[in-house]
């Protein structure tokens, strides 16, 4: 498929796990791809895997930074003339509970999760509000965007913002022909995970808390947000998209 030809469409948190993987995808189908993470090294390292140099622009960049997240949309409007699409992948953990929770760490993880989200959101809808043209947003957000988990307090906190700010986005942009949708995925393997698939006891629990009795693929998250980058998602906007192998689809029974 070459669905993205000619398209341009920039990811953050691109140079692991899921945003890497919208990277692999959105070249493989064409696009020019402009990658953004904090990590300079990985970013190079992800950017070197692309043979045509002319379709891939990296940049070390912070999320949580309105001058960064504005200056680094521009500089990929100038150099591709155009933006379609954006992923929103950056993110981080955040553990503890009501109790125990650190409200420095809340707040760094809300900075980079919530406010990093908005921010990129933000600088690519003013970028192209007036181009009266589709583009399209996906955020990641999270099954912890959907239901609570004990123990993650500022990663729920955050992704729960990610898919409210995604719905009304969703509402606030479609006069302007900017579709605006969030995945939540279930447990994915990749770096932000792979802890707890170290655990042969937690990692069989995992898989036991999805409907199809396993964890998912970078890939499979990927392969959802290319579709909603495209027209074939054309009637969506402000959904929030379980891609969790089943692990929200139902409450256990008693
Ligand atoms: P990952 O750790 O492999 O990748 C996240 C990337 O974000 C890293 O490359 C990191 O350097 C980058 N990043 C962190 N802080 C940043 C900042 N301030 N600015 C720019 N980049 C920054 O994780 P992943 O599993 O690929 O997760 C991607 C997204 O998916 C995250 O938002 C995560 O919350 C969400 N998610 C992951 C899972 C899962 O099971 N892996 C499940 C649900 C949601």
């Amino acid at each position: 498929m070459n669905r993205f030809n000619g398209k341009v469409v920039l990811v953050t948190g691109a140079a692991s796990g899921i945003g890497a993987a919208c990277v692999q995808r959105l070249y493989d189908e064409g696009a020019s791809v402009a990658l953004a993470d904090i990590n300079p090294q990985l970013i190079d390292e992800v950017a070197s895997r692309f043979t045509d140099t002319e379709r891939v622009f990296g940049a070390a960049l912070d999320v949580s930074s309105p001058e960064q997240t504005t200056a680094f949309v521009a500089a990929v409007q100038k150099k591709f003339g155009q933006l379609n699409g954006l992923i929103n992948c950056a993110g981080i953990k955040g553990v503890g509970s009501v109790l125990d929770a650190d409200i420095e760490d809340w707040k760094n993880v809300m900075a980079v999760n919530l406010d990093g989200t908005f921010l990129m959101c933000q600088a690519f809808a003013r970028a192209v509000r007036d181009d009266q043209t589709s583009r399209a947003i996906v955020n990641i957000s999270s099954g912890a965007g959907i239901l609570g988990v004990p123990n993650r307090m500022p990663y729920v906190a955050s992704k729960f913002g990610v898919s409210g700010i995604t719905r009304t986005m969703g509402a606030e942009l479609g006069p302007y022909g900017i579709r605006v949708n969030a995945i939540a995925p279930g447990m994915v393997r990749t770096p932000f995970t792979a802890y707890m698939f170290n655990d042969p006891e937690k990692a069989k629990r995992i898989r036991a808390a999805h409907a199809i009795g396993r964890e998912g693929e970078p890939e499979e998250i990927a392969a959802v947000a290319a579709f909603l980058l495209t027209d074939d998602a054309s009637f969506m906007t402000g959904a929030v998209v379980s891609v969790d192998g089943g692990q929200t689809a139902c409450i256990a029974s008693v």
